[in-house]
């Protein structure tokens, strides 16, 4: 496994930037955060290194390492462990010790910028479209799904989901995006999925982002945004004093269905993404903040980023299942949880 591969296992991606060395690809750094200042070259090979390339953050790991090198720093191993891991005979004689990162610079929330006009448009035709396809026959089976989630026929009006019913492809251009270039060197496009159509819409009724839960059988990853939307920005729903902040839209849906007026309902849009210097201010504001991210690891881990950042917050995993909608469906009630929580 290259370090490219290494690095998308664990949830991070990569952006092919350059054809150095066979090939650069940059990303935001798995320790610091920053969006651009890691990285890889996953085909360099030279005769001291491992197979799998070499990596570096030009601010903790300001010197190249290799894939054995990656998981020692990033994943705590020892080098004979690194090694096993990957397959890959040890090589040095000594055991190697990965020099330790620089100290993690201290977040800042950004201001966040909505998307481009021409964006907004063709993002706001799409989500209409969706709309008018989900009432109609061909969306009987995706509003089953949503019923099965819980949600009600007139809060799925209210919260204007919808449903793509096939695959489109359009160019960076049409959507008023810059262009940029896949993994392979070819124009990357717009991927519009047939599914499940989850517009995110700012306080002023702005669009701010898409998703598609994607309907095709096994379909990895589930979701997608289109591209071109702010990404990062948050689902902000209802104007409560205390905040609940769960990963998943239509798990932030369903508590405000349940439950809006006991408290602001949050999704991240992913354990990993951040709140907008806005969004922040409205989270140290709040009486309480009540992290509910999935109950795995991913969520566990991102949960000591609002910790160590945000004085009123508190974990508060939903009791059963790993998400709102999970425990609703084994029977919890949500607005009894959520009023349990904030009080
Ligand atoms: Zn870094």
């Amino acid at each position: 496994m290259n370090i490219l591969e290494l690095y998308q296992r664990d949830g991070h991606q990569g952006k092919r930037e350059a054809s150095t060395n066979g090939g650069t690809w940059g990303g935001h750094c798995p320790h610091c955060g920053g969006r651009d200042r890691f990285r890889i070259q996953p085909f360099f090979s030279g005769s001291n290194w491992h197979e799998g390339g070499r990596w570096s953050c030009n601010r903790c790991y300001p010197r190249w390492s290799d894939a054995p090198g990656y998981l020692m720093v990033f994943h705590r191993m020892t080098y004979p462990d690194a090694c096993r891991e990957l397959g890959i005979e040890p090589k040095r004689r000594q055991e190697f010790q990965a020099a330790p990162l620089a100290p993690r610079p201290a977040w800042k929330p950004e201001d966040a910028a909505p998307p481009p006009s021409t964006w907004q448009k063709k993002a706001t035709d799409f989500v209409a479209c969706g709309e008018k396809n989900l009432w109609s026959e061909a969306g009987a089976e995706a509003k089953a799904y949503l019923k099965s989630r819980g949600l009600s026929r007139n809060f799925i009006k209210f919260a204007r989901l919808g449903w793509n019913p096939e695959t489109q492809f359009d160019d960076y251009s049409v959507w008023g995006l810059p262009p940029e270039r896949n993994e392979k060197g070819n124009p990357r496009k717009v991927w519009l999925a047939p599914g499940i159509v989850i517009p995110v819409f700012g306080g002023d009724g702005q669009l701010l982002r898409v998703k598609i839960r994607r309907s095709e059988p096994d379909s990895k990853p589930k979701y997608i945004a289109i591209a071109g939307g702010a990404a990062t920005s948050f689902m902000v729903l209802g104007d409560a004093a205390a905040v609940v902040v769960v990963e998943a839209e239509l798990d932030a849906l369903l508590l405000y269905q349940e439950a809006g007026d006991l408290a602001t309902m949050i999704a991240t849009g992913s354990a990993q993404f951040k709140p907008s210097a806005e969004a922040f201010a409205r989270l140290k504001k709040a009486p309480a903040v009540l992290v509910a991210l999935d109950a795995e690891q991913s969520g566990y881990e991102a949960w000591k980023w609002w910790r160590d950042n945000l004085s009123n917050t508190r974990f508060c995993p939903v009791p059963v299942g790993k998400d709102p909608t999970e425990a609703h469906q084994k029977g919890i009630d949500l607005r009894a949880w959520v009023g349990a929580c904030v009080l």
